[in-house]
């Protein structure tokens, strides 16, 4: 991936951010990681999303070295840089204040298996315990409880996701949204089922097969 078309993803999720709902303001973060040149692009700190332009965005390499950028990188460069040294599988991450998963976060409670959709992160999605933003501590706290699920909440302040691309790792937010606000208008009312670990692991094996094909999408 070019450092432009680097910079453009960040510009454009960034803006998906706010329109999907999944942040407000200068809230939250988000990187893409190319490998094979040992770069990440990342949203600068504080910059509201739709003030952000392509030339805004920061790159640095995978030790939080700045190559380009006159802006400071997000406040939270520790635990991406954090994730894509801990998974392999990881070349996008995406951090949000989004009210229902933030909302289970500020309870301390994980978001079990109350809709299949939770396998976007896997099993649940697990809860990272507070540490200050922006700190080493967070970053280690985010590893730590992440393993290997796809998401994880913060404790008192929000939800990260990852994925192989930026669309993937956007996506699990969104959907990891959805399921934190069915989950908690369904305690509002009543106690909601939770999926048997035998059902998410049917789930999981269909998502791996589920939507089209790289060549039925036309990439190959
Ligand atoms: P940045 O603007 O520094 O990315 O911080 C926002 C945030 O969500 C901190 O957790
Ligand atoms: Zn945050």
């Amino acid at each position: 991936m070019t450092i432009q078309k680097q910079r453009e993803t960040i510009v454009s999720f960034g803006r998906k951010m706010i329109t999907s709902q999944l942040t407000t303001g200068a809230g939250g973060n988000l990187s893409v990681c190319d490998r094979a040149a040992g770069r990440v692009a990342i949203s600068p700190s504080g910059i509201e999303y739709f003030d952000l332009k392509p030339e805004d965005v920061v790159i640095t390499d995978l030790n939080g070295q700045v190559i380009e950028g006159r802006y400071q990188p997000s406040s939270e460069l520790g635990f991406h840089l954090a994730l894509y040294h801990e998974r392999q599988d990881v070349n996008a991450v995406v951090h949000t204040h989004s009210v229902y998963a933030t909302t289970m976060a500020c309870l301390g409670w994980e978001i079990p298996a109350v809709h299949y959709l939770v396998g976007f992160s896997g099993y649940k999605v697990p809860l990272a315990p507070y540490a200050t933003f922006g700190t080493p501590e967070l970053a280690r706290n985010v590893t730590d409880s992440i393993g290997a699920y796809n998401a994880v909440l913060l404790a008192n302040h929000g939800l990260v996701s990852v994925g192989g691309d930026m669309a993937r790792a956007f996506n699990t937010a969104e959907e990891i949204e959805l399921v934190a606000r069915i989950y908690y208008q369904a305690k509002s009312v009543g106690e909601p089922v939770v999926l048997p670990d035998e059902e998410m692991e049917r789930v999981l094996a269909r998502f791996a097969t589920y939507g089209q094909s790289p060549k039925d999408k036309g990439h190959v």
